[in-house]
C-alpha cells in the first residue's frame, strides 16, 4: 500500500464481528495472513493481504472476456456490482485501475478535522464511510441494514475494508452467488474458509467451469468443516446471497444444533452408513454419458439444512421417498437399514421415538388379509397415508374388517392419536408409517415393488460401501 499517503494513521487491527460477511471476509485474511487466530493478524500483514486484494482484483477487472481470470470478476461482480472494479466503465489500464482499488483500503486518519466514526462492524475509528458499491446487500430496497440519519454512508474501518473484500475469498462462490458460514464453533468457520480460499487460487487460475465439477455444493462443504473439528452440538449458518442492481437476494438456511451429533452416529454405524450412502446414491444425476450432473453427498448434505422461509426439503421426506420408490434396486437389508437411519433422525435431530409398529401391523394385517389384491389395499393406504383425517377413517374401516373376521386387532387408540392429528410431529410420524407397513409386508413375503436388473443391483451393492460424505472428485481439496 505505498501508493497511499493517508493523514496520522490509527493502528490497523482485524475484528471478528458477528455480521456474516464481515466475519467470512476477516477468516479469510486470517487464512491468507497464516495466522492461527484474528488476534495474531498484524497490521503488516493486513497491508500484505491488502495488497494482494488490489493485485488480484485489477487482475481480474482487466482480463479478457472468456478467460479463467475474467471468471474472478464475475465473482466480485456478484459482490460488488457497482465498484470501481466491477463497473462497466472501469478503467481498462491497470496502473489507472490500480490507484482507484487502492484507494478502498486508505487507512483511517485521525484527527485533523477529518470525521472519525464507530465502524458499522467492529465499533473502531473509522474516517471513511462505503455505500452499497462497496458493501454487499448494504443499503438497497431488499437490505439487511438500513443507513442512519444524517451519515453520509456507513463508515468502515481499514481492517473490516480489507475484510469485506476479502469475502470472496472466505466464501464459496460462483458465478453469480456467495455463500458464507456461521457456526458456534470458530474452528469450523475457519476450515470453511481455508478450503475456499484454497478454491478461489483454482477459480482465478482455471476458471469456474473447471472447479465446479460435478455439483459439489456449500452444504457439503460446510458439514466436512464441522467434521473436520469434531464439532458436538453446533448449529450452523449458510448465508448465500447476490448482490444483483436489479434483484438483490439473500437465502439464510441453517441445520439443527444436533446435528454433528446426527453424523457421528451415522458414521460410526455400519448399517446406518449403508443407509446414507444409498440415500446418496439414490440423490446422484448422471446425464446420458454417465458424467454425474448433481452429485448425491452434495444433495443429501443439503437435506441437513432447512430454510428460514420453511422452503425446502424435509430430510425425512426424501428418506421416505427412497423407501417408497418402487423402481429402485433393494434388498430387505436395504430396507431396515433405512428405516434406522430414518427413526435416528426423528431421535437425534427431532427428538422423537415413535413406536409406529402396532398401528403399521393393523394395516399391513388388512393389506394382507383385506377383501382383493394386496396391491390394490397398498394403493388405497398410500393415497391417504399423508393425510391425518382420511388416515384415520381409513384405519377405521381396516379396524372394522379384522375384527368381524375374528382377528387380532394390534393398536391401540393411543398408538393411533400422533398418526392422525394436526400437531407438529404428526406428519413426521405418518411420513414414516409408510415404510414401516410396508418393511412389515417385506418380512412376510408380499412383494409390492418390481425386479430390477442384476447389473443395477450389483452397481449400488458396490458403491454402498464407500464413505460418505465425500467429493465425486478431488476438485475442492485437489492441488492448489
Ligand atoms: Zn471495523
Amino acid at each position: 500500500m505505498g501508493a497511499v499517503n493517508g493523514p496520522a494513521l490509527t493502528t490497523a487491527s482485524l475484528t471478528l464481528t458477528g455480521h456474516p460477511f464481515q466475519r467470512a471476509g476477516a477468516w479469510a485474511v486470517v487464512v491468507l495472513a497464516g495466522r492461527p487466530t484474528v488476534d495474531e493478524v498484524s497490521a503488516a500483514d493486513l497491508d500484505q493481504v491488502a495488497e494482494r486484494i488490489v493485485e488480484e482484483v485489477c487482475a481480474a477487472a482487466t482480463a479478457a472476456k472468456g478467460s479463467a481470470a475474467y471468471d474472478w470478476w464475475k465473482a466480485l461482480f456478484a459482490l460488488y456490482p457497482n465498484s470501481k472494479a466491477t463497473h462497466s466503465k472501469r478503467p481498462q489500464d491497470r496502473v489507472v485501475l490500480k490507484a482507484a482499488v487502492e484507494e478502498l483500503f486508505v487507512v483511517d486518519a485521525e484527527g485533523g478535522g477529518v470525521a472519525v466514526r464507530s465502524c458499522t462492524f467492529c465499533r473502531g475509528g473509522a474516517s471513511v464511510v462505503w455505500a452499497k458499491s462497496n458493501l454487499p446487500l448494504f443499503d438497497t430496497n431488499k437490505a439487511l441494514n438500513t443507513l442512519p440519519p444524517g451519515v453520509p454512508g456507513w463508515p468502515v474501518c481499514r481492517g473490516c475494508r480489507i475484510a469485506v473484500w476479502a469475502l470472496p475469498y472466505g466464501s464459496w462462490v460462483t458465478a453469480g452467488s456467495a455463500t458464507v458460514l456461521t457456526c458456534e464453533r470458530d474452528a469450523a468457520e475457519r476450515e470453511f474458509a481455508e478450503g475456499n480460499v484454497r478454491r478461489a487460487r483454482r477459480v482465478m487460475q482455471l476458471g469456474f467451469d473447471r472447479v465446479l465439477g460435478a455439483g459439489v455444493r456449500p452444504e457439503l462443504v460446510a458439514l466436512r468443516a464441522l467434521r473436520a473439528v469434531r464439532a458436538e452440538l453446533s448449529g450452523t449458518t449458510l448465508w448465500s446471497f447476490k448482490n444483483d442492481n436489479q434483484e438483490p437476494w439473500l437465502r439464510v438456511t441453517r441445520t439443527r444444533r444436533a446435528v454433528p451429533c446426527f453424523l457421528a452416529v451415522v458414521e460410526g454405524n455400519a448399517p446406518l452408513r449403508r443407509a446414507w450412502r444409498l440415500l446418496e446414491l439414490w440423490l446422484t444425476r448422471r446425464d446420458k454419458q454417465g458424467a454425474v450432473v448433481s452429485s448425491g453427498s452434495a444433495e443429501a448434505a443439503r437435506l441437513l439444512f432447512e430454510a428460514e422461509d420453511g422452503r425446502s426439503v424435509s430430510f425425512l421426506y426424501k428418506l421416505c421417498q427412497l423407501l417408497n420408490d418402487k423402481g429402485r434396486p433393494r434388498y430387505a437389508q436395504d430396507e431396515a437399514d433405512l428405516m434406522g437411519l430414518a427413526l435416528t433422525y426423528t431421535k437425534e435431530i427431532l427428538g422423537m421415538e415413535p413406536d409406529l409398529v402396532p398401528v403399521a401391523t393393523l394395516l399391513a394385517d388388512w393389506i394382507e388379509h383385506g377383501s382383493g389384491s394386496p396391491r390394490g389395499r397398498w394403493a388405497e393406504y398410500y393415497n391417504v397415508s399423508q393425510n391425518g383425517y382420511r388416515l384415520g377413517l381409513l384405519l377405521n374401516k381396516a379396524q372394522n374388517r379384522l375384527m368381524l373376521d375374528g382377528r387380532d386387532v394390534p393398536a391401540t387408540a393411543n398408538d393411533w392419536r400422533p398418526l392422525i392429528g394436526q400437531r407438529s410431529g404428526h406428519w413426521e410420524h405418518r411420513m414414516l408409517l409408510t415404510p414401516t407397513v410396508s418393511k412389515i409386508l417385506a418380512d412376510r413375503g408380499v412383494r409390492l415393488n418390481e425386479r430390477v436388473s442384476e447389473d443395477e443391483e450389483r452397481r449400488v451393492r458396490e458403491a454402498v460401501e464407500s464413505p460418505i460424505l465425500s467429493y465425486e472428485d478431488d476438485e475442492v481439496n485437489g492441488p492448489s
